[in-house]
């Protein structure tokens, strides 16, 4: 697979999927939206790992609401995709 940075295009999906990915693990997720983020997925390692730790955290904690995911977290995440830019 390419190492190749997202676009920033790409980056506004991986922002988008940060506010979705919750309800893309419930499964509540419309279909053309989900067809879009597993579109995403394939092209962006970035989002694809956190997904997985979404997924892992989820199965941990047996649920998981978009209100159990701290303002903090969020925070966290968004920088950590602006970050990919500088690099
Ligand atoms: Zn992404």
């Amino acid at each position: 697979m390419e190492s190749t940075p997202p676009s920033p295009h790409d980056e506004m999906v991986c922002r988008e999927l940060v506010e979705v990915v919750t309800d893309y693990l419930e499964g509540t997720l419309p279909d053309e939206d989900r067809r879009r983020l597993e579109e995403h997925l394939r092209e962006c390692p970035y989002c694809a790992t956190y997904i997985e730790q979404m997924r892992q955290t989820m199965e941990a904690l047996g649920t998981l609401s978009a209100e159990s995911i701290a303002p903090q977290t969020r925070r966290e995440l968004l920088e950590v995709f602006r970050g990919w830019r500088d690099r």
